[in-house]
């Protein structure tokens, strides 16, 4: 029998994040039979509330996944049965303490094992995991942090909030969380596929490297704008937001070398060492963009700047293309393509891998444009793999045709994919750090973008303006054709 128990404390229980992502997936996880036997949830927060009354706002928003119908409802009790609330301050240690009580009650002289979930505003965080450290720590099991992002600004600010967390923390309970923001289960369902594809397929790994690839490309992009949220993203901009993060960490995992196995300490390695191969990122290889307001169709989209909680005038990016170069035996020479955006004319998430031309191809003579082979991972939309190849046209004549070996996954799997804070309060709970960020993976992260950043703002540049719902800034295209690119995105696919 199990002697453990565990108990989760999501901190600041009564915001968004909270309510949107932390609990439903803590349920889910629940339906799932994946929290331990004996589980108990706390939420904390300086709103004034009941047990029942957390109850009652968490119930709001808890649903059943397609294939979680089954005694839905009594589940949902039983789960809001184990839910508590803890009302308290973020910088009180006596508050604390009284979760601390509370926690051990329920935790009835069992090995203790506590989560805290950060869901706070940054600013809030040292504060609130002082506390926790030092009155709500677990004497006798593990205490584990998860912090969201943004973890700082720069390079220097991400050093102080790292030196602050480990003021109190050690390496091993810091849980910094980058993927799950984009879409629902975009980012880890991508990793770790992405690792399967490269690592069990006989036929991609040989591939692997500046002797058959020309480019690889991360595309972010979405068809809205921040629709009156852009306070927070004001002060970040796309490049920290979707970037220096997101897109460089997979980046790493595309790029790394075997790791030594599985171990998230080996792979977290593999991946430091692909940040710190990487050439400093120059301001002449980013192309920064901000849409603008664009009537189409008689309606008449907003610019960033129409957004009530942007400041007038200005200056972030909202798009953001750069070429980024990793300079080892494996890449060197390869441009690694990063476009991220809002308000563009699609909602996008790939990779894109543009393979070289076949050296002295039999078939130029057939096709005035011979393709060269792309494998393309798709997240959204429609997520699937596919590898574009050169067909022969059935027929008498000898005509190629580019075409799709695909893998729709939709077609193939019809499980609902689970979401990405499910697989991250799960990892959080066993200790799986795979697709957390290390201290030094983030430093190697913001040693790569902050001069960029920095210059951008000391010299207060202007991003190319584009119409709300195109594809961006003509400038992409041009450094892009600065390394002999092509953005994948632009052909039709199918
Ligand atoms: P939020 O609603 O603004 O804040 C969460 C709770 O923190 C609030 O309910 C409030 O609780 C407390 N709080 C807010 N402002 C505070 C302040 N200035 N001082 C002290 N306490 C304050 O935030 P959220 O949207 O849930 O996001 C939580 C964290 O996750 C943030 O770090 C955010 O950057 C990150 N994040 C959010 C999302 C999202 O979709 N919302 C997605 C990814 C990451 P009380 O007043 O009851 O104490």
């Amino acid at each position: 029998k199990d002697k453990s128990t565990v108990s989760i404390t999501v901190v600041g229980a009564s915001g968004d994040l909270a309510k949107k992502k932390i609990f439903p997936a803590l349920f889910a996880l629940y339906y799932e039979g994946c929290l331990p036997e004996h589980f108990t949830i706390f939420g904390y927060a300086r709103s004034k509330m009941s047990d029942a009354e957390l109850r009652t706002m968490v119930s709001k928003t808890l649903t059943c996944r397609i294939d979680q119908r089954e005694n839905c409802g009594e589940k949902m009790d039983q789960f809001l049965e184990r839910c508590f609330y803890q009302p308290g301050q973020y910088d009180s240690e006596k508050n604390f303490l009284e979760l601390d009580r509370n926690l051990k009650q329920h935790e009835a002289g069992r090995v203790a094992n506590r989560l805290f979930y950060l869901s706070i505003p940054p600013n809030i965080f040292i504060d609130a995991v002082k506390c926790a450290s030092s009155s709500a720590s677990s004497a006798s099991g593990w205490t584990r942090v998860i912090v969201e992002k943004p973890f700082g600004r720069d390079s220097e600010s991400s050093a102080a909030l790292t030196r602050s967390l480990k003021q109190y923390l050690d390496e091993d309970q810091i849980f910094r969380q980058v993927f799950s923001l984009i879409d629902h289960y975009l980012g880890k369902e991508l990793v770790e596929n992405l690792s399967v594809l490269r690592f069990s397929n006989l036929i991609f790994e040989p591939l692997w490297s500046r002797q058959y690839i020309r480019n690889v490309q991360f595309i972010f992009a979405e068809d809205f704008g921040t629709e009156g949220r852009g306070g927070y993203f004001d002060n970040y901009g796309i490049i920290r937001d979707i970037m220096q993060n997101h897109l460089l960490q997979i980046l790493a995992l595309f790029a790394m070398e075997t790791p030594v196995s599985l171990d998230a300490e080996d792979i977290r390695n593999e991946k430091v060492k692909v940040l710190r191969s990487m050439r400093p990122l120059r301001l002449d290889d980013v192309v920064v963009g901000q849409y603008k307001s664009h009537t189409r169709g008689g309606v008449k989209y907003p610019a960033y700047t129409d957004d009530k909680t942007v400041p007038g005038g200005s200056l972030t990016p909202t798009f953001a293309a750069a070429a980024l170069f990793i300079d080892n035996a494996r890449w060197d020479g390869v441009p690694f393509l990063m476009k991220a955006g809002k308000a563009l004319h699609d909602r996008r998430a790939e990779i894109r891998v543009q393979f070289r031309h076949v050296p002295g191809n039999l078939y130029n003579k057939n096709i005035i444009d011979l393709a060269t082979n792309e494998l393309v991972i798709r997240v959204q939309p429609d997520e699937s793999i596919y590898l574009k190849i050169n067909n022969k046209v059935p027929g008498l004549g000898m005509r190629l045709d580019r075409s799709n070996l695909n893998l729709l996954y939709a077609a193939r799997y019809s499980k609902e994919i689970p979401d990405a804070y499910e697989r991250l309060l799960l990892d959080a709970i066993e200790g799986e750090r795979r697709l957390f960020i290390r201290s030094d993976e983030l430093d190697a992260a913001w040693s790569l973008f902050s001069p960029v950043l920095k210059d951008l703002e000391d010299n207060k540049i202007v991003p190319e303006y584009y119409p709300y719902g195109s594809r961006g800034p003509v400038g992409s295209h041009y450094l892009a054709a600065r390394y002999k690119v092509r953005w994948g995105d632009l052909g039709s696919d199918q």
